[in-house]
């Protein structure tokens, strides 16, 4: 028999659907994701902690969050697979689901919350100070003690790197921008903000060797793209703003999505380019990026696909 609701995805948008769609009685089964686009939880289990998801007054660790939200999902009836799904077929009604096993599910509706992964420069030594000094994200981990008052550098040059780079100007003592080329990609507006600002110097045509330190992140190596000359930068905080790939690989010509690969949604709603499949999360939003934004996009996906399963939609 076809489920009512098959979500894919276990990150705060694929839980909080699940929460809203097992309390209105749909039995939702839910796909957690096993490698393709990264681990079941997603983004924040490579969190240390987490500081600005309401309610956490005092912060909670990435692993914990996502612990609690599956064990509220699991409460109210959610069912879990741990697997990638590889492939969906729209054509059919109900919608065709097949996972890594090659197992096939029938569904009603599907809301797809897969994600998307932060690019990273795939160093050795950045395993090594990932969350110790190395973040993807100036926003969320910016204000931590850590990188208070000390000298930061952002990776990248185009409109992410310059916003990261004068967010932290917020906490850092001083901001270098480090740049592969020599000139951003960033617009107009983005780079004369970043090149007039006191505390953001930019190094030009320079790319990171390797990421130093001990415990933690003390500096980095660079080259000099057009010299090869090797000089060690002193920094605290180093922040990868080298892009996101969303995770629609598997989706690819089934769902309407943007030249990125990010999903479509129709005007002021959820439901992608297909009826009966809703999008929620990073998956379908390059702009915010947030466990609170990407949880309250999963709050949304789920009350449309009840209102859709109950042929009250419109
Ligand atoms: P994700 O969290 O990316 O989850 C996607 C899920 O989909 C995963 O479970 C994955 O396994 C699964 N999946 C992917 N492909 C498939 C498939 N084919 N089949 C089945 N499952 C699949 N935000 C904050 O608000 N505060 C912070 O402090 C914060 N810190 C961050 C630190 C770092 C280093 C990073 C990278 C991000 C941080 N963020 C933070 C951003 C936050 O993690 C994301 O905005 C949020 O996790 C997005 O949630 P999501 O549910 O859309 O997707």
């Amino acid at each position: 028999m076809a489920e009512n609701v098959i979500i894919i995805g276990s990150g705060p948008a694929g839980l909080t659907a699940a929460i809203y769609l097992a309390r209105a009685n749909q039995s939702p089964l839910l796909f957690e994701g096993f490698q393709s686009g990264g681990m079941p939880g997603g983004q924040l289990m490579t969190t240390n902690v987490i500081e600005n998801f309401p309610g956490f007054s005092h912060g909670i660790s990435g692993a914990e969050l996502m612990e609690k939200m599956k064990d509220q999902a699991e409460r109210f009836g959610t069912r879990f697979i741990m697997e990638d799904v590889e492939a969906i077929n729209t054509e059919t009604s109900p919608f065709t689901v097949v996972s890594m096993s090659g197992q096939e599910y029938e569904t009603k509706s599907l809301i797809v919350a897969t994600g998307a992964t932060a690019k990273r420069l795939s160093l050795d030594s950045e395993r090594d100070f990932w969350g110790k000094g190395i973040s993807a994200c100036a926003v969320c981990d910016g204000g931590l003690p850590i990188f208070r008052g000390k000298e930061l550098a952002v990776m990248g040059g185009g409109d992410s790197a310059c916003e990261e780079a004068v967010h932290l100007s917020g906490f850092g003592s001083k901001i270098y921008l480090i740049h592969r080329r020599d000139e951003l990609r960033a617009s107009k507006i983005l780079q004369k903000r970043v090149m007039e600002h006191p505390k953001i110097e930019i190094l030009w045509n320079k790319e990171v060797l390797d990421f130093l330190g001990d415990k933690k992140l003390t500096g980095l190596r660079l080259k000099d793209t057009k010299t090869g000359e090797i000089t060690e930068l002193a920094v605290a905080g180093a922040f990868e703003a080298i892009g996101h790939h969303p995770n629609t690989a598997f989706l690819q010509g089934k769902l309407e999505t943007d030249d990125n690969g990010y999903l479509l949604t129709k005007p002021g709603s959820m439901m992608t380019s297909v009826e009966g499949i809703f999008a929620a999360g990073d998956v379908h939003d390059p702009k915010y990026r947030q466990a609170v934004t990407a949880a309250g996009s999963g709050c949304m996906a789920a009350l449309e696909c009840e209102r859709w399963l109950c042929g009250l939609y419109c």
